[in-house]
C-alpha cells in the first residue's frame, strides 16, 4: 500500500527578507524632483494648508486621476490611504504570491505615487482574498483595529476633507470595500472626539475632525445615491497642465500602469475633458451647502488664516510677512530659470522658523499650540523641498565599484562587508549657496569614516561654485551583527492571520521601513539653512535596459529558497 504523507521541505531563506528584486521602484527621473514643474507645484503646496485623504481597501481601487489634480493641480497636501496591500490577488509577473506579492504591490504602488505626487499608507490588514460579505471581513479584520487604525491615521495627518472610494454598503461589492467604506464614515464622525482611543493622546496625538466627508461616484452608482438636495461636486481631471505638457488623468494613468502584478493602466488615457464626480455625504461645516465650485467652500486654508487661528495680535505682521514671501515667489516664478524664486523662499523659512519659536512661547491652548506648529512644520518642510527644486540641486549618495573599471556596484551588501559611499552634491544655479557640512546616517553598531574630499571645501563652510561638483567619500564597514533589511511587518501564518504583527510599529501606516543608510547634506542661502536627504543606492546595469538603482539593503552572504515549498513523497519503499 502506497502511504503519503505531506512534509514541509526545509527552506533556508530568511522570509520577508527584501533581496534585490524588491527595492524600492525605481521609476528613473519622471518624478525627478527639481524639474520646473516640481518647483511650480512646490510653490503651489506652499501658498494652502488644504489637506486631502483619500480611503480604499487595495492597491488600484484609488481614484489616481483626482489625486494627481489635487496634488499636481491644487497644491493641496494629500495622502492616500488603503487597508490592505493586494496580497490576496494573481500575480501576473512573477512567482510572488501572499505576502512576497503584497511586497511586490507596494513597490509598484509606491512607483505609482510618484506620478500621483502624494502620501501613501497602509493599515496592518491583510488582503486574505475575495470576500463576498461584509461580516466575513469585519470577523477576519476586527473592527476595532481597522477603525483605530483609521482614526489614528485621521490624527496623525489631519485631513480637512476626506474622500472614501466607497460608501460601505453592498453597492460597494467586494468585503473589503464594504469595509472600507464602513470605516471610513465611522472614523470621520469619531476622530475628533477625544474619549476616544485616548491611548492616542498620551502618544502626543491630539483628536482631529475633519471638516468634510465626499465618496467618489462611478457610472453604475449614479442612479442609487442621486437626490435632488444632494450637492455633487464636479471635477475635470483631463485639465491640461501645460508644464507637464498632459492632462492630470494621462499623468495618473502612467502612474497606474506601474500595477503590473495585476496588470491595470495598460490603455493610454484619453486627452480632454475627464469628469470625477464627489459626493458630500457629512459635514462639520454649520451650513449645508446646496452646491459647491470647490472641495474647500466654507473652509479657510491659506497662510494667512494661520494667523486668525492664532488670533495674537502680535503674531500678525509676521503671517502676514510669510504670505508675502510665498506671493512674490509665485509671483516672480520663471520656468527658464526658476532659481529666481530662491530668496523669498529663504525669507519665507527665515519667518516660518520665528513663528514656531513664537508660539511655543505665546500663551495659547495646547491644541491650537499644537496645530499651528503642526501647519508651521510642514510649511518648514515644504520651503525646502520647494527651494531644493528651484536651485535644481542634486545629491546621489551612491556605493562606489570596488577599483574596477565598470560602475557597477554589489546590489546587497553582507555583514562584516567594507566598501566607500560617495556623496556628491551639485548647486547648477546661480545663486550663492554656502556648503555647511555632509554626514551618512546608518544603523547603530555600523562604522563609518569620513576619507577625502575632492574640492575645494574642506570641513567647514565654502561657497558651492555653479555647476561644479562637491564629492566626499565615506569609508562604511558593516558590522558582523547587522540586522538584516526587513519588512517591518510580519505574521506566523499566510493562511490563518488576516492581520499583521508590526516589528517596528514606529514605523506603522508607511510604505516601508526608511531606509537604512541616508546622506544628509546641509547648506545655507541668505543666511539661512536647508537640507537635503537621499537614501543609499547600488548601482547595476541591466543590458539592453540600462542603468538600475537600488537602496543599499542588508542580507545574508548565502540564502538558499527551495521551490516547490511543500512536496509529496512517498514514504514506504516501494510504490
Ligand atoms: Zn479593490
Amino acid at each position: 500500500m502506497l502511504r503519503k504523507i505531506v512534509i514541509p521541505i526545509l527552506a533556508f531563506a530568511l522570509l520577508g527578507t527584501i533581496g534585490g528584486t524588491t527595492t524600492m521602484a525605481d521609476t528613473g527621473e519622471m518624478a525627478g524632483t527639481t524639474s520646473a514643474s516640481e518647483v511650480w507645484r512646490a510653490l503651489q503646496r506652499l501658498q494652502t494648508t488644504a489637506t486631502v485623504l483619500h480611503t480604499v481597501a487595495h492597491p488600484d481601487d484609488e481614484n489616481g486621476a483626482l489625486l494627481t489634480w489635487l496634488s499636481r493641480g491644487q497644491g493641496v497636501r494629500t495622502a492616500l490611504y488603503s487597508t490592505t496591500r493586494g496580497e490576496g490577488g494573481a500575480n501576473l509577473i512573477g512567482p510572488e504570491l501572499f505576502d512576497a506579492l503584497g511586497i511586490v504591490r507596494t513597490e509598484e504602488h509606491l512607483a505609482a505615487i510618484r506620478y500621483y505626487g502624494i502620501d501613501l499608507f497602509f493599515s496592518s490588514a491583510v488582503d486574505f482574498g475575495y470576500s463576498k460579505r461584509l461580516d466575513e471581513t469585519l470577523e477576519k479584520w476586527d473592527y476595532q483595529m481597522l477603525l483605530e487604525d483609521m482614526v489614528r491615521l485621521i490624527r496623525y495627518y489631519r485631513p480637512d476633507v476626506i474622500i472614501s472610494r466607497f460608501e460601505g454598503n453592498r453597492r460597494d461589492g467586494h468585503g473589503h470595500h464594504q469595509a472600507s467604506g464602513v470605516v471610513t464614515l465611522e472614523a470621520f464622525k469619531v476622530a475628533g472626539d477625544a474619549t476616544r482611543f485616548p491611548e492616542h493622546l498620551a502618544e502626543g496625538l491630539q483628536p482631529w475632525q475633519p471638516k468634510k466627508l465626499y465618496i467618489t461616484r462611478s457610472r453604475w452608482r449614479r442612479s442609487d445615491t442621486e437626490t435632488a438636495d444632494t450637492p455633487v461636486l464636479k471635477i475635470d481631471t483631463g485639465e491640461y497642465n501645460a508644464l507637464l505638457g498632459l492632462s492630470y488623468a494621462q499623468v495618473a494613468r502612467q502612474g497606474l500602469s506601474y500595477q503590473r502584478s495585476q496588470g491595470v493602466g495598460q490603455t493610454r488615457a484619453s486627452k480632454g475633458s475627464s469628469l470625477t464626480e464627489l459626493q458630500l455625504i457629512n459635514t462639520t461645516l454649520s451650513e449645508h451647502p446646496k452646491s459647491e465650485d470647490s472641495l474647500f467652500d466654507g473652509l479657510d486654508t491659506t497662510i494667512v488664516g494661520m494667523a486668525r487661528l492664532a488670533n495674537a495680535p502680535t503674531l500678525n505682521a509676521e503671517f502676514t510677512q510669510l504670505q508675502e514671501s510665498v506671493n512674490a515667489a509665485i509671483r516672480d516664478y520663471d520656468a527658464r530659470q526658476p532659481w529666481t524664486v530662491v530668496p523669498h523662499l529663504a525669507s519665507g523659512l527665515k519667518t516660518a522658523r520665528s513663528l514656531m519659536k513664537k508660539i511655543q512661547e505665546i500663551d495659547l491652548d495646547d491644541r491650537t499650540r499644537s496645530h499651528l506648529l503642526f501647519l508651521l512644520r510642514n510649511k518648514e518642510r515644504e520651503f525646502m523641498t520647494a527651494t531644493n527644486a528651484a536651485l535644481g540641486l542634486s545629491l546621489e549618495v551612491l556605493v562606489q565599484p570596488a577599483g574596477t573599471r565598470s560602475s557597477e556596484t554589489f546590489t546587497v551588501a553582507i555583514p562584516g562587508q567594507k566598501f566607500s559611499i560617495g556623496m556628491r552634491m551639485v548647486n547648477p544655479a546661480p545663486i550663492a549657496a554656502e556648503f555647511v557640512n555632509a554626514s551618512l546616517h546608518m544603523p547603530e553598531g555600523w562604522n563609518v569614516r569620513q576619507a577625502k574630499t575632492d574640492s575645494d571645501i574642506e570641513e567647514g563652510i565654502g561657497t558651492m561654485q555653479t555647476n561644479e561638483p562637491v564629492s566626499i567619500t565615506f569609508e562604511v564597514e558593516v558590522p558582523q551583527n547587522a540586522a538584516y533589511t526587513q519588512s517591518y511587518w510580519t505574521r506566523e501564518s499566510e493562511y490563518h492571520d488576516a492581520v499583521y504583527t508590526l516589528k517596528h510599529p514606529e514605523h506603522r501606516f508607511l510604505p516601508a521601513a526608511p531606509p537604512d543608510v541616508h546622506g544628509v547634506v546641509t547648506y545655507r542661502v541668505d543666511g539661512v539653512d536647508f537640507t537635503l536627504t537621499q537614501p543609499a543606492k547600488t548601482r547595476s546595469i541591466n543590458r539592453p535596459w540600462g542603468e538600475k538603482r537600488r537602496l543599499l539593503t542588508v542580507a545574508p552572504a548565502i540564502s538558499l529558497s527551495v521551490s516547490p515549498h511543500i512536496g509529496v513523497i512517498p514514504i514506504s519503499g516501494s510504490a
